[in-house]
């Protein structure tokens, strides 16, 4: 996801923050670079326009300029515009605040993913919020739509309303309704017929289900591969029906990310979800903080803690909480993490969500290597001193050295374990300053 606008990204920002003063035409030279980088990741054009002109105005602030750290206020600047582009730093979550059986109404193209999305969801909505859910498929359009969800819903453990063949769209949908209140469902999601383009008579169809079923929350599933025809998508769409929000799938697949990145901007819309795999628990929120975050190679800590909550014991996860909600981040919690970064499923699972760890797989796979670089950097870490893990700014050319003799390992390998920590720990000073871990402790509670 976003890989090739994160490299490049980072590429302008390392230059950025190698200089101690900065003048306004290196601002206004790095900005060229973001420009050209974020219309490579297919970024609308106006979107691009809007956002460079507002980050250049910022940061060519003398208070920017003249600060101590001017390149890492430039990329804060940066980091803040690509959140509020993206919608804001708060994840819009669904709204199920009605009376049951609440309708959620999914809409899209054919072949967008809508009938994979609509059970994924389903799932979350059982699993992670404990609701009683059902699905129904309106899609008499496409041949074997509905046995499909019927399918997918077994695979989820979710029920789906009875097939009747040659009812039509409404006649299910009303079905659907009273099959919900009978049996006390909390949510009910209807999967409408996909469509190939937008055609008017399948609009009408929709809007024909919406007014009989009054939902809480109309979802459009877009392809996000589709870079900016998803964008163009959601715009007819949201002309004809009230969306209250976009889920993106195949946001495993899509390294420019151009329609995450356009999509708010463009439409109003917020995206709600990302789709990211094929199987049914590959959706996740989409919280704009973080996802800046990845792209600017700043690494999803946030994200980190949560999949390690799921992992690791409570106590260490409330410790290691406090010390981040401090902006604390020394050796033995790097060490921490890379044991638990074993535990969840090494570094393929983790890639691109930890400052540094993006290249460093990219490194590691050029040369052949694999998660074998986990357990030498846990050895590296052995080989220190408690005073050294805990204050890594002591390690100089000797200490280093000795370090990799103990650890047989080479200086190299030493410095860019320190780098990595450097990254996380700036990652987590900044967290701090955005306050961006307000109850993270209690979210371990
Ligand atoms: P529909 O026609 O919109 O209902 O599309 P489907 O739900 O049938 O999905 C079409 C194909 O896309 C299926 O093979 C899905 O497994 C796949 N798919 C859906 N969402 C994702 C996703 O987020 N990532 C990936 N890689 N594949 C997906």
């Amino acid at each position: 996801m976003f890989d090739t606008l994160s490299d490049r990204l980072g590429g302008v920002f390392d230059k950025l923050r190698g200089r101690g003063a900065l003048k306004e035409q290196d601002v206004v030279d790095a900005m060229r670079e973001v420009r050209i980088a974020l219309l490579e990741a297919d970024v609308a054009l106006p979107v691009v326009r809007r956002f460079i002109d507002e980050v250049t105005e910022k940061a060519v602030g003398q208070s920017v300029l003249r600060s101590v750290t001017p390149g890492q206020q430039v990329v804060k600047i940066v980091n803040d515009a690509l959140v509020d582009m993206l919608g804001g730093e708060e994840t819009v979550g669904l709204d199920l605040v009605a009376a049951p059986p609440v309708v959620i109404m999914m809409v899209g193209l054919q072949g967008s993913g809508k009938t994979t999305t609509t059970a994924k969801l389903a799932k979350l909505l059982r699993e992670k919020h404990g609701k009683k859910a059902m699905m129904a498929s309106l899609d008499v359009n496409r041949p074997a739509a509905q046995d499909q969800l019927k399918v997918l819903g077994e695979q989820v453990g979710v029920a789906t309303l009875p097939i009747i063949v040659g009812q039509q769209p409404v006649e299910i949908a009303t079905r659907a309704l009273n099959a919900a209140k009978l049996q006390a469902v909390d949510v009910l999601l209807l999967d409408t017929a996909g469509r190939l383009h937008v055609d008017q008579q399948l609009m009408d169809e929709m809007k024909a289900v919406a007014a009989i079923s009054n939902p809480k929350e109309t979802l459009l599933v877009v392809d996000s591969l589709t870079g900016q025809d998803a964008v163009n998508v959601a715009q007819s769409f949201g002309s004809q029906v009230d969306l209250t929000g976009v889920i993106l799938t195949r946001m495993d697949g899509d390294a420019r990310g151009g329609a995450a990145l356009s999509m708010r901007a463009v439409t109003g819309k917020p995206i709600k979800f990302a789709g990211t795999g094929e199987k049914m628990d590959a959706i996740e929120p989409f919280h704009p903080g973080r996802v800046a975050g990845r792209i600017l190679g700043m690494g999803d800590i946030v994200s980190i803690v949560e999949k390690a909550a799921a992992t690791i014991q409570a106590e260490d996860a409330e410790k290691l909480a406090q010390r981040m909600a401090k902006g604390q981040f020394d050796m033995n919690d790097l060490r921490m993490q890379l044991r638990q970064m074993q535990n969840m499923g090494g570094l393929g699972a983790l890639a691109g969500m930890m400052p540094g760890m993006k290249k460093a797989k990219a490194a590691m796979q050029q040369s052949g290597m694999d998660d074998r670089v986990l357990l030498r950097m846990d050895a590296i870490i052995g080989s220190m001193t408690p005073k050294e893990r805990s204050r890594p700014e002591l390690l100089n050319a000797k200490r280093k050295i000795r370090i990799a003799n103990g650890s047989g390992t080479q200086v190299q390998d030493v410095n860019k374990l320190l780098k990595m920590h450097q990254e996380m720990e700036r990652a987590m000073k900044q967290i701090k300053k955005m306050g961006g871990l307000k109850g993270l402790a209690a979210m371990f509670g």
